[in-house]
């Protein structure tokens, strides 16, 4: 039996990778929406045979406690939203998949953890990458020591972004594209070595256009130094195109292109080129938190790893702003 998850916040994420990756899920499928746009109910009813019952508002969302037939509720708004959805779904006694990043503030990471905890469900983080073909490898090569230990990563990720979104609003994205695409470069650097930073230093980019950038960074970079002498850089931009990884180890190196793309990734390293054939990054995160819920197992992204990420981002503009090298 297949167990039934219900997305709120019907955006682009939402309608164009995680609804689609639901018609592929082995364990868990579409069976409700919760929206404000009543003008989305019809065409996505329409789509994925979702009962008017499972219907709702963010107002009557609540209400959703009273019905069996959703187990999983994922929240895919906005990031300064994510605490309340999260939250009120844990209170209605759901199982929760939050989106990246967590939340914009620590404190409120530590809040959903705690709902979570009390209500005795299951919490995960979108971190659609531990369950990629590409990452796992390249995660194992470094494990098994093949080429040698990790001396040394950079990464960096960034694309130019369109004016008047939620994006470069502060309050609703908690920061720019360090809250988006930088903390991808964080999380790999975090599963690549096994490891996690012990300080950081960061340098906020100049900005070039100060209408879209009012509010948030336009780019920022930073240096994590990780136990075993090991540097990782780190680079994100809503202006540039990037999109990689690139290792040194002490026989030979790895790399992605393409690197934190939903597919179409590139990898090589030493031993040769990593060749998969094409999977759902979504539909198989998805499966396996479902999994997780009927076997009643702990997810490999659970919400104490979002709040870890969260705490990393907030240190790295800390640095940024104070020019000083963090300590974590
Ligand atoms: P989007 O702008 O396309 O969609 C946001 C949705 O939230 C819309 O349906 C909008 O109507 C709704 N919303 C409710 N209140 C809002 C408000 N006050 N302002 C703006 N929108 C409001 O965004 P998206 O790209 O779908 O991103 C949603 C979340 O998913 C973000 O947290 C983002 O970081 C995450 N995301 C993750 C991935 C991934 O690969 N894991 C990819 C894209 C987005």
């Amino acid at each position: 039996n297949k167990l039934g998850v219900a997305l709120v916040g019907l955006g682009s994420y939402a309608e164009g990778q995680l609804a689609p990756a639901l018609l592929q899920t082995e364990h868990c499928y579409l069976a409700g929406i919760v929206t404000g746009t009543p003008s989305k109910i019809k065409p996505w009813q329409e789509r994925y045979g979702i009962e008017d019952k499972n219907i709702y508002s963010y107002e009557n969302f609540d209400s959703i406690a009273n019905n069996k037939d959703i187990d999983i509720i994922y929240v895919v708004l906005p990031n300064s939203m994510h605490a309340e959805f999260v939250i009120r779904a844990a209170q209605a006694g759901k199982h929760v998949i939050c989106e990246k990043p967590m939340a914009t503030t620590v404190e409120d990471c530590d809040r959903m953890i705690q709902a979570c905890t009390k209500a005795k469900v299951q919490f995960s983080i979108g971190y659609r990458l531990h369950f990629d073909p590409y990452h796992l490898a390249l995660t194992k090569l470094v494990k098994e020591n093949s080429i040698g230990k990790l001396k040394s990563m950079s990464a960096g990720f960034g694309f130019s972004i369109a004016p008047n979104v939620w994006r470069l609003d502060k309050t609703l994205a908690g920061g720019g594209p360090l809250m988006d695409l930088g903390i991808y470069c964080v999380q790999a650097f975090c599963y690549l070595s096994g490891k996690e930073p012990l300080a950081v230093t960061a340098k906020e980019g100049v900005k070039t256009d100060l209408k879209r950038f009012k509010e948030v960074e336009q780019s920022i970079s930073w240096t994590f130094e990780m136990p075993d002498g090991i540097i990782a850089e780190g680079s994100t931009s809503y202006e540039d195109g990037m999109n990689f990884i690139n290792a040194k180890t002490e026989k030979g190196l790895f790399e992605l292109k393409s690197a934190f793309s939903y597919n179409g990734i590139h990898g090589k390293s030493s031993l040769g080129t990593l060749d998969f054939k094409p999977t759902n990054q979504q539909a198989l995160q998805m499966d396996d938190f479902a999994l997780c819920v009927k076997q009643n197992k702990l997810t490999r992204v659970p919400g104490e790893m979002g709040k870890r990420d969260v705490k990393l981002l907030m240190a790295i503009y800390e640095a940024a702003k104070t020019g000083k090298r963090i300590v974590l």
